[in-house]
């Protein structure tokens, strides 16, 4: 079966803390049902200087993964989170459209 939210893709948050924010997928992990989104699922860290991960002290942003089943991609030509649909081509690949429209999303 095809992916249903892909690297790159721009989603929406449709549930949780988060519900309507936007952002670029960065990584889906598919096994974990789990995608990092830019901008989403943050957590603000304090740090001491001197651990691995900072040079100075301070709260450092970090993204966590977030659950996709509360993201629903965004279709370029609706402007909105829509359902999508899988159909397949005549050259026997398969493609994402948008449950509303009908635009291929790629
Ligand atoms: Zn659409």
């Amino acid at each position: 079966m095809a992916a249903r939210v892909k690297r790159e893709d721009t989603v929406q948050v449709v549930r949780g803390r988060d519900k309507g924010k936007r952002g670029t997928v960065q990584q889906v992990d598919r096994r974990e049902g789990v995608a990092l989104v830019e901008g989403v699922n943050i957590v603000k860290k304090h740090v001491r200087a001197g651990q691995q991960t900072a040079r100075q002290a301070g709260i450092i942003s970090m993204e966590t993964p977030i659950a996709l089943s509360k993201l629903m991609p965004v279709c370029p030509s609706c402007d909105r989170p829509v359902r999508v649909g899988i159909k397949a081509l005549q050259d026997g690949t398969k493609s994402r459209v948008c449950k509303r429209c009908g635009e291929m999303l790629s």
